[in-house]
């Protein structure tokens, strides 16, 4: 039952991760294909559809930098323990190396 529900989280991160690739690809796309259009003028849905994917692109990177960001800060606060714990002199105390005698 756990291991259903595993895989089905990973399947639904899967899926909105493809959707999110693909609508950055598209928007991008179109913004490259439709960016020297014949245009009507004032009320023209191609440049009405360039600004919502331009929008669109603009959000997905600043949802993209707050993730780089994160990770980055994760590394460095794993990277810190790592190095504090591998350079630290200090042995662990212990009852045995105290040698504390608990048969009293
Ligand atoms: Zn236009």
């Amino acid at each position: 039952m756990q291991n259903k529900f595993h895989s089905f989280v990973r399947l639904t991160a899967l899926l909105i991760f493809i959707c999110i690739i693909t609508a950055f690809l598209f928007s991008a796309f179109f913004i490259s294909l439709e960016a020297e259009h014949d245009c009507d003028g004032e009320h023209c849905d191609t440049c009405e559809q360039i600004a919502v994917c331009a929008e669109t692109l603009k959000k997905l990177q600043n949802i993209f930098f707050v993730f780089i960001f994160y990770s980055f800060l994760c590394m460095a606060i794993s990277l810190y323990t790592v190095l504090s714990i591998y350079c630290s002199n200090r042995k662990a105390v212990t009852l045995v190396r105290l040698k504390v005698r608990m048969n009293n």
